[in-house]
């Protein structure tokens, strides 16, 4: 029979050894973005309805209490896990391991206290209006910086070392001295490090480094469509679609073909019979038959002694241009 995986031990009655402090950043940075949603869903829920009062009026005690309830919770958390696994049978109603799911729970238990009549009904819980209203009160704290982020960061850091017990987000080693802690740290693989990517302030666990660059907003990149230029991600896409020579564009003549911008002159030299045919046309109407349109297209190319035909790049300046020639051969522009 196998024996069940270990917990790691009960941290409380370690109090003598030092225990790591470094724990992951990227799991730190989803749990502080967790928080936003969270304290603008228990604002909105407990406003709703309610003309005397505005979400952002309740925000600062909100914060407050919820803050609590959840730090509290979280500090429970590893004996009323192991009291309930020891109490109940119930699968069902077992705590999910994940430290996520676990902070979201919480966040959800704190919200249902504090829900109007209103909140209570359960349209309401799953309507559209209230998403919105969530999604507009958060941004709404994003811009005036009610909670930053490296505040709910500093929280998170707290929850994430509390409720994870397979120990995945943060370090558990723990040593007996303040030197052998030390020789530890400079080697953890939880610690922080800055990104080197130029411009990105970003403090990242080493272990999370591969993830971070292959997202900083800060590396550069040579360009997604080969065009040979090397720029930041954070500037890729405009780069892609407003300068890069290589961005794909239809034919101004509206031929079927699209091609990198980069070759629209090539383009216009290798189908400008094409091109000028459809120009004659419009010009001429039904003033010629499909042949006579080619020789004429022709005699216009040869008249065309600087080429002014095959430089032109959309429809009005071919046109312009077969115009001239057509005026210069009406006056007799062959001598
Ligand atoms: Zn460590
Ligand atoms: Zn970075
Ligand atoms: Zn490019
Ligand atoms: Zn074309």
């Amino acid at each position: 029979m196998e024996l069940p995986v270990a917990e790691p031990g009960p941290v409380r009655s370690e109090g003598l050894l030092l225990q790591c402090p470094y724990c992951d950043s990227e799991a730190m940075h989803k749990l502080a973005q967790l928080l936003l949603p969270g304290l603008a869903a228990v604002c909105i829920d407990c406003t709703t309805g309610d003309l005397f009062r505005k979400p952002s009026v309740v925000a600062v005690d909100m914060r407050k209490e919820m803050v609590d309830y959840v730090t509290q919770r979280s500090e429970t958390f590893i004996s009323d896990s192991l009291i309930e696994s020891e109490a109940s049978q119930d699968e069902e109603k077992e705590m999910p391991e994940d430290p996520f799911e676990v902070v979201s729970i919480f966040m959800d238990d704190f919200s249902s206290t504090k829900r109007n009549i209103i909140g209570h009904v359960s349209g309401w819980l799953m309507s559209d209006s209230r998403e919105d209203k969530i999604d507009d009160f958060v941004q709404e704290m994003e811009m005036t910086r009610f909670w930053p982020l490296e505040r709910r960061e500093a929280i998170a850091e707290v929850l994430l070392k509390n409720v994870d017990l397979k120990t995945k987000y943060h370090c558990p080693e723990k040593y007996e001295n303040e030197q052998r802690l030390a020789d530890h740290k400079a080697q953890c693989s939880f610690r922080p490090v800055t990104c080197p990517n130029d411009g990105c302030r970003a403090k990242v666990s080493v272990r999370c480094m591969t993830d971070h660059d292959s997202a900083c907003l800060f590396k550069i990149l040579t360009c997604e469509q080969s065009c040979e230029k090397r720029l930041m991600r954070r500037d890729m896409d405009r780069h892609c679609v407003t300068v890069c020579p290589m961005r794909p564009m239809k034919c101004p003549f509206g031929c079927d073909s699209s091609f990198p911008e980069r070759n629209l002159e090539q383009h216009c030299s290798e189908f400008l019979q094409p091109h000028l045919l459809k120009v004659l046309k419009a010009i001429h109407k039904k003033g010629f038959t499909d042949e006579g349109f080619k020789d004429h297209a022709l005699l216009l190319e040869k008249q065309d002694i600087d080429g002014k035909l095959g430089k032109s790049r959309e429809v009005r300046s071919l046109t312009n241009v077969v115009k001239n020639l057509e005026a210069k051969m009406k006056n007799g522009g062959s001598s």
